[in-house]
This record gives structure tokens, sequence and C-alpha cells, in this order.
């Protein structure tokens, strides 16, 4: 285990500006919360941050990456709150404690790799801040250096297979060569120990039996360069047992050869010097034809640059030969990390990680030759999108500003169309609310239960709000002919003619229509004269009377309480859009109501008391009868605005008086008007939203017995 002024050493030997002081805070906070805790291997668990902190000091990360890796695992495995490492390391370390925190949950979450290409979205995503990344990727590292202490076969694998699958490649992306390597091998270890086993038994073999082939081949190159005036460093480097195993999957081939096993790296000054030596190598060994690549002039998106060639070099034998400065060196092995290394000594400002992230995303965004083509290039593509779970673990991903509406279409349209409810990880939670990164959405479902045409204010998915607005439509639909067919009911009834589907069908062609009920969407939109249809049917009807017209609907209205009459419902189906509520009588739940049909604008409710209802005594059959649906759930249901008109003593406090008894009653003033106004008076007309009429009548008799107030009535019309 690394002791506490060894790791405060090895971060001064590269960062001599290190703040020591919140690294030993750290260690100590980190080893105290820990406690008595341990690792599979039998280990205090406190090594393994420690160890992890160790692991990116290699890197020469910054003080904040060290404290967060020491920090790494308290907010998941011990008592410590996000809030008290924000009071003692500041805002900076605890995001990115945070952050190290969430992927880590995220992983413990997702048993699943098959989609390991959206996993790895989701973890780039989720590293806002690429620190963030490089701490997960040093602790998945030391998890896997010691793996083997992990009893049950199963989870090794599956913990390997993640590795492989996930964090091996994310590493690659971001340019970090030799821990992906290092990720890979311990991965193909457990995941096919009998593989790599066979390949370290060929090595040994070739390395015994080929004597110090690779230590010759190295230093006659070196002279070779050398003799050119050339000071290079030549490094031959045995490849992993997982690359060479890769390789000859890839090439279908046994490994016989020196160009399967080793790769020489040529290392030199600068970048002029890369393509001198390259010259000096082509000019005195045969080429192998077809091994040459110029990573210098076109790098690859993760950043790296390098000559790359293969020759029969010294003893005829076949070599591949990587040549680069040691600057393109550091970052082909230690990638974005690398920039560190080079910045050091640098002028520190707030803003440097993030210019250097910048810099990252500018390498992925401008090189992309077509044979190192990423699938995806850029981190910031992730930012308009979300990525959330399943309880199963399946990744959905969503626009950003998705809600569990959004979730459950992407899940399947009959989830989608069924939803009643959702819990984001583990409580319920309004379906309105805008999914989070890491999000876990269990949708709750109900056959009873159809697509709400409230939720075509939240939903951002095309699929969802496409299948919403289907439905609305189709509930529209259906209100309408309802309303078509009761309206041409009537006026069949008030000519003196019977209603009957048959007689409609023969005037369908003239109004072109289709169907009968396509007639009636159209009468019951108020697109089509209904009287405009019975005269179609029977030409010749006669003008009525006004009297003749003005007694039937004398009539209906006292038919109107009879309970064989079917009454239209007018809450519930389109609220705000088939059904208005008249602005001169206000009417409230409570009171006797009628509908007028309003061309292209469904109903108007009136009070069947109001003054305008003359307005209409010549065409009864827009008269539709309506009630209240008398169980709506007052939680949901819209406030009624009713109107009041009132005389109230002009005095001061008067108008206090009248605001406070309004609220008292839980009544809200909507609007005010002053219509009249005297030394003694004011008149004034009054909006207060009510629940129902019975709420309005208690707010106008506590008015009442108000002493400035002199009158308060129901304003009519
Ligand atoms: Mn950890």
């Amino acid at each position: 285990m690394i002791r506490q002024f060894e790791l405060v050493e090895r971060i001064k030997a590269y960062d001599t500006s290190a703040d020591e002081d919140a690294i030993n805070r750290a260690y100590v906070f980190a080893m105290k919360a820990h406690g008595a805790q341990r690792r599979a291997s039998g280990d205090p668990y406190f090594s393994h941050p420690l160890e992890v902190a160790g692991i990116l000091t290699r890197y020469r990360l910054d003080t904040d990456s060290i404290v967060t890796a020491l920090l790494h695992d308290t907010i998941e495995d011990t008592p410590a709150t996000l809030d008290e490492i924000e009071g003692l390391f500041g805002g900076e370390v605890a995001r990115l404690v945070d952050g190290v925190t969430k992927l880590t949950r995220i992983e413990l979450q997702s048993e699943h790799t098959q989609q390991a290409e959206n996993f790895r979205k989701l973890v780039l995503a989720m590293s806002e801040d690429i620190r963030v990344l490089l701490v997960k990727l040093a602790d998945r590292l030391h998890n896997m250096r010691t793996l083997l202490h992990i009893e049950d076969p199963l989870k090794r694998r599956r913990i390997a297979a993640e590795t492989m699958d996930i964090y091996a490649p994310l590493a690659e992306r971001i340019g970090m060569q030799e821990l992906k390597s290092e990720l890979e091998d311990l991965a193909f270890g457990v995941l096919n120990p009998d593989g790599r086993e066979s390949i370290l038994t060929r090595l040994r073999f070739l390395r015994e039996h080929g004597g110090d082939v690779v230590s010759r081949i190295a230093n006659e190159l070196q002279s070779t360069l050398a003799s050119e005036g050339l000071d290079a460093q030549v490094l031959g480097r045995e490849k992993t047992p997982y690359s060479v195993w890769r390789k000859m999957q890839r090439n279908n081939v046994g490994f016989e050869q020196l160009p399967d096993i080793v790769a020489f790296r040529v290392v030199v000054d600068n970048r002029d010097d890369c393509y001198r030596a390259l010259g000096i190598v082509h000019s005195t060994y045969p080429v192998v034809p077809g091994r040459f690549k110029d990573y210098i002039s076109t790098p690859k998106p993760n950043g790296y640059r390098s000559l790359h060639t293969g020759v029969f070099g010294p003893g005829r034998h076949r070599i591949e030969i990587q040549i680069r400065t040691r600057e393109m060196h550091e970052v082909a092995e230690y990638g974005v990390a690398a920039h560190w290394r080079y910045k050091q000594g640098v002028a520190e400002t707030d803003g440097r990680q993030y210019r250097w992230l910048r810099q990252l995303l500018e390498i992925l965004e401008h090189a992309s030759g077509p044979e190192d083509f990423l699938e995806h290039t850029k981190l910031e593509m992730f930012e308009d999108q979300v990525f959330c779970f399943t309880p199963k673990g399946d990744l959905i991903n969503l626009p950003v500003g998705s809600t569990p509406v959004d979730f459950a279409y992407a899940v399947h349209t009959e989830v989608g169309d069924t939803c009643v409810g959702a819990k984001i990880n583990g409580r319920m939670m309004p379906l309105r609310t805008q999914l989070q990164n890491g999000d876990q959405v269990e949708v709750i479902t109900s056959k009873a239960q159809t697509p709400s045409p409230t939720w075509d204010r939240f939903a951002v998915t095309g699929k969802a709000r496409a299948r919403i607005r289907r439905f609305i439509h189709a509930k529209e639909r259906e209100q309408y002919i309802q309303l078509g067919r009761s309206m041409l009911h009537r006026v069949f009834r008030d000519e003196g003619y019977d209603y009957t589907e048959r007689a409609l069908e023969g005037v369908l062609k003239s109004f072109r229509q289709g169907t009968v009920d396509d007639l009636s969407t159209q009468v019951g939109a108020g697109n089509i004269d209904a009287k405009a249809v019975v005269e179609r049917v029977f030409p010749g009807t006669r003008k009525k009377t006004l009297y003749e017209r003005v007694m039937p609907l004398a009539r209906h209205r006292r038919r109107r309480t009879q309970p064989e009459k079917v009454a239209v419902p007018i809450k519930g189906l389109i609220p705000g859009m088939a059904v208005h509520f008249a602005g001169c009588c206000h009417p409230l739940p409570g009171d006797r109501i009628v509908g007028i049909v309003t061309t292209g604008k469904g109903v108007t409710i009136h009070t069947i008391d109001c003054e305008r209802l003359e307005e209409y005594a010549e065409t009864p059959e827009r008269w539709i009868d309506v009630s209240w649906e008398r169980d709506g759930d007052p939680a949901t249901s819209v406030a009624h605005v009713g109107r009041v008109h009132m005389t109230i003593i002009n005095e001061p406090g008067s108008l206090g008086s009248l605001s406070t008894m309004i609220a008292k009653n839980q009544g809200n003033i909507s609007n005010l008007k002053i219509t009249n106004r005297s030394s003694q008076f004011f008149e004034m007309l009054v909006d207060i939203e009510v629940r129902d009429v019975k709420h309005l009548t208690d707010i106008i008799a506590a008015l009442r017995a108000t002493p400035a107030i002199n009158a308060v009535d129901r304003a009519r019309g």
C-alpha cells in the first residue's frame, strides 16, 4: 500500500504547485470513512482508492483529480455525504466525486452489455468533465488488477466483459493506449484464460529460441540511423497476448513472425526527424508494400500521431516500425492525459482543464480519415440526449427534456398508450418530470388508460406526440359525431320528420361526405348546417314562423331535466377545445346550462337564463342539451370564473376587506373592473375563480356580511 508521504512526493515530483494539504486531508478523510471495510482480497478497503490515486499520478493529474480518486467510493460505500465533501474540499471536487459516483451507480444497475455502444455513449455523456472519466478508468484498472480475488466466476466474467466492451474502447477513444492495452489483456485473461496461456507459452518459446534477436535488431536500427547523423532511441516492445490474439483472429493465421509479436519504435526529437528517419529506413531496407501510413499529417481521431512502416530489416526479418517524437509517444501512450504532462509549469488558470478539453474535442472533430473513422467522434453530440434505463437495465436514449411519457412510448407504443404513472429511481414522480442522464424509469400502466390530451403539452419525442395527437383527433371526431347526430335528431323532430340514417344516406354525395358519421362530424363541428341537411332530404320544407321555432325550443328547455334525455358530457373529453364557457354569463358547475354550437369552434356553454341566448332563438338546431359531469375530480378540474357585481363604500380599507374576505373563502380574484365611482361608493365587477356555483354563493353570502360592502349580486349577461 502506498504511504501517505509517498503519494504526496509522487505528485510533488511533477507538480510543485500541488495542494499538499488537500491531498493529506482527502487521504485521512477517505481512510476514516472506509474504516474497517475490507476488499475481497482481504486488504483494507482504503488500499483501493489509494491505488487509484497512485495510477493517476502516473498520468500526472492535477490535485482535484487525485483528491477525487481518494474520495471516489466514499459516497456510495460509506456514510459520507456530498455536502460534507463540498464543505471540506470545495465545489469542484464535489462535482467530480458526484460524477464518478453516478458512473458507479449505473454500472451497478446494468447487467446487460449487449448495448455496449449505448452504454459507452452514456458514460461519455455523463463525464461532462473528462477527469471524471479518467478517475473511472483508473478505478476500473485497479479493480481489474485485483479481479482474481472475486470468487464468483460469473461475476468475474461479467466485469471482464464489461471492461472489454465498454471501458477499453473508452480508453482508446480518448487515446490512452497503454491503459487500454492493460485493461484488455486483464479482461482477456478472465474471458479466455486458455487462449492467453497458449500465446504466452508460444511467446516464451520464441524468446528462448530466437536469442536476443529483438535487441539485436533494435541496436542495428539505432546505429544505422546514427551513421546518418540522426540521434534516435529505438525500442523493441513485445505486444500484449491480447493484441497478438486479436491480430491472429483478424488475419486468421498463426503467429510465426516477429511483426506479429514485436513493435519497434523509433523515437526522435522533432517532426522533421520523423520523416528523415523514415527516409533512412526506407533507403536502407527493402520496404514491405502497403504498410506505410502517415498519421502525422493525418492524425487518428483520438489524437494519435506516428509514421508506420514495414520493412525487411536487419537479418531479413520482417518488422514493423513506428516513428514518432517524444511528445507524440506520450500522447500515444497516455492520450488526453498527456496534455497535462506538457502543460505543467504553464501558468495555471481556472479554465485550464476546459481549454484542454476543448483541444481534445477539436482533435476528435477534425481528424476523421476513412480508415480510422470512429462511429462517433464527438463528445458534444451527446449534449442533446439523455440516457435512461428500464428496470431491467435496458438503455433508452431520448432527446433532452423528455418525460416519462416519451420514455413509455420509446419502450413500446402500447406502454405509452396505457401509461398512468412513473417511478423515477424508485420514487413516484409526475409524468411531466424531465428525465436526467442515468435515471431508472419504471412505467406504471393500466389497461383502462388512454392517452391524455394534457400529455401533448410536455411530450417532446415525435413518436409520443404523434400518438397523442392521433388519439385526440379520434376522440374529437367521436364527440362531433355524437353532437352532430343529436343536432340532426332535433332538427328532424322539430320539422316533424323521423330521423333515419337511410334518409341521410341519400344526400351524402351532395354534401361530399362518405358516410353518415362523416356528415354527422361536419354538422357537429358546425361546418354543415343541420337545417340544410333536412331541407335537402325533404325539399320544400316550409319556413316556420318565429313562434313555431321558439316553441320547440321552450319545450326542449323544459325537457332538459327529464332523465331519458341523453346529456352531452362537457367535461373530460376535449378540455379547452370543443367546449367553451361563455364570457357573458360565466356558467359555474351547479348552474343550469345549455350549449350553443358555434361554427368551427364547437360548443359554447351559457347559463339557461343568459340574456344572450335570445340571439339564438332563430336557430334552435344549434341548441344542445348539456349538463355538468357530477364526479369531476376537484383536484384536476379547471377553476371556473364567476362574475359578481358589487357596490362598496368608498373609504380606506374597504377594498382590503373585500379581498381578504374572498381569500378567506378560498376564492381567487382574477379580474377587477371599476364601472362607476362616486364620493360615497364604488361600483365594480369582480371575477372570482371558484369551484362551483355553491362556492360562489358562499362567497357572496360572506361578502354581504361585510360592513364595507353595500350590495353584492351575481352578474348576468
Ligand atoms: Mn472504486
